[in-house]
């Protein structure tokens, strides 16, 4: 007795092929995202996706995993040569989860935190209205210095002195220089507060040596995601040194936080961080040199780039304020029929009530740098943003020549070159529309 196929087969299908067309013939810069080597996308897909494994390695509550034991062991010994450090934490499914377990390890509710401020570019995690919110954490900014785009490392140090939080919190997610953390760290210190670098955007850059290592400068905890400059599959990691931190996140981690960690994510981790140990570098040089090349172009095609007198950036991102485009919500849109994915940002002398429609738009370079683009393509995609958001050319036209660019770099370079022509992928889930 043959059944029929039902209509929303098809059309989960459809949505699934479109979505990876699109994806894949777009410019896409959102600065938190990024693809995965094609072997990296091979291991995930793997059995490991259907299974349990509460606990750590080898004292785990579930049975079958040997093969999973030794993986997650291999996630954490390349990490910790990578980053050199000694304690990892691959557990936490994303760089939020990896917040709250080290914030709700190193504070009990009713605590306190002081924070890097919105305007540079912290986290909704590090918020009252996110997760140390959630966890009863009383959350206190340190003062912006609108003239360096940075926090104020004067005026921090007194608020850090005076309130002596449990601990500070520096990093962010709209993030072109880094956070003053030596010297936020050495106050931190004097007055017995624990510091704590949120890495998730930059952690990629960390791991190619191109942003400050973030132990050498002091911090206690480092948590990110693995899925933004680091470009692995979605998840999270905690890094330290300090064994008792340490133990104390891992207990936080399971049973409060996680209990299964998506154990596909692992195997994949480990091909990503073999990646950044062979290619880091040269992968992490190219892509502040195409946020430097891209900054500068736009700024020569007429755009007003945040950061002029400070070098425009030296991270993967670079910040367009187009109130004169249209505003950032406009802008993003035109620029999305265009096929050019970015995203609208608050700037630092937005109003927070400006989040529907900011002032500005956020780009990042490190996906289509891990496709193989350099200096000379990010000028052309800056005369692309002129197209579009200064001469008011037709995006649906602009498109054409959007598709025709990005065709040249489908390829991830940064990787080991190994022919999986043969294995199942979701680079080749076209296969699914002839189903
Ligand atoms: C993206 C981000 C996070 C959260 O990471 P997810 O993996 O999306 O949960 C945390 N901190 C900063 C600074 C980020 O930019």
């Amino acid at each position: 007795m043959g059944m029929s196929i039902p209509n929303e087969l098809g059309r989960i299908i459809d949505l699934t092929v479109e979505h990876n067309t699109w994806r894949r013939s777009s410019l896409n810069m959102i600065p938190s995202e990024n693809v995965m080597s094609p072997l990296a996308e091979a291991v995930y897909m793997c059995d490991m996706m259907h299974r349990y494994a509460e606990g750590r390695p080898r004292r785990r509550l579930y049975q079958g995993l040997k093969y999973v034991d030794e993986v997650e062991e291999l996630v954490m010994d390349l990490m910790s040569r990578l980053f050199r450090v000694k304690h990892v934490e691959p557990r936490p499914i994303s760089g939020t989860i990896a917040n709250a377990a080290t914030f709700r390890a190193l504070s009990q509710p009713g605590g306190k935190a002081v924070v890097a401020p919105v305007q540079a570019g912290a986290h909704v995690s590090h918020t009252k209205f996110g997760t140390l919110g959630a966890l009863g954490i009383e959350h206190i900014e340190m003062p912006f210095d609108m003239e360096n785009l940075n926090i104020d490392v004067d005026k921090a140090r007194r608020v850090i002195e005076e309130v002596k939080p449990n601990f500070v919190v520096m990093g962010g997610s709209m993030y072109l220089f880094p956070h003053p953390l030596k010297e936020i760290a050495e106050t931190a210190h004097s007055v017995g507060s624990l510091v704590i670098y949120d890495a998730a955007h930059v952690l990629g850059l960390i791991a190619g040596r191109r942003w400050r290592d973030p132990f050498e400068a002091g911090a206690d905890v480092v948590t990110a995601s693995t899925h933004k400059t680091f470009p692995g599959p979605q998840g999270g990691v905690i890094l330290t040194n300090n064994e008792t931190i340490y133990k104390s996140i891992a207990r936080t981690i399971f049973p409060w936080f996680v209990s299964n960690h998506h154990l596909h994510r692992l195997p994949a981790t480990a091909v990503t961080a073999l990646e950044m140990i062979y290619f880091g570098e040269s992968y992490a040089d190219q892509i502040v040199r195409n946020a430097k090349a891209f900054a500068e172009a736009l700024a020569s095609e007429g755009f007003k780039v945040l950061g002029e007198h400070l070098g425009y950036t030296r991270s993967h991102q670079v910040v367009v304020d187009v109130r004169n485009n249209g505003g950032g919500a406009k802008a993003a849109q035109l620029l999305e029929e265009a096929n050019i994915i970015v995203n609208k940002n608050l700037l630092p002398y937005d109003p927070p009530e400006a989040v529907k429609d900011p002032s500005g738009i956020r780009t990042g370079v490190q996906e289509m740098t891990r496709l193989g683009m350099k200096e000379d393509d990010f000028r052309e995609v800056a005369r692309l943003f002129r197209m579009v958001l200064i001469d008011r050319r037709d995006p649906g036209e602009v498109r054409k020549q959007v598709i025709e660019l990005r065709s040249r770099f489908t390829r991830v370079h940064f990787t080991f070159d190994i022919d999986l022509s043969s294995v199942p992928s979701s680079y080749r889930i076209p296969f699914l529309s002839k189903i």
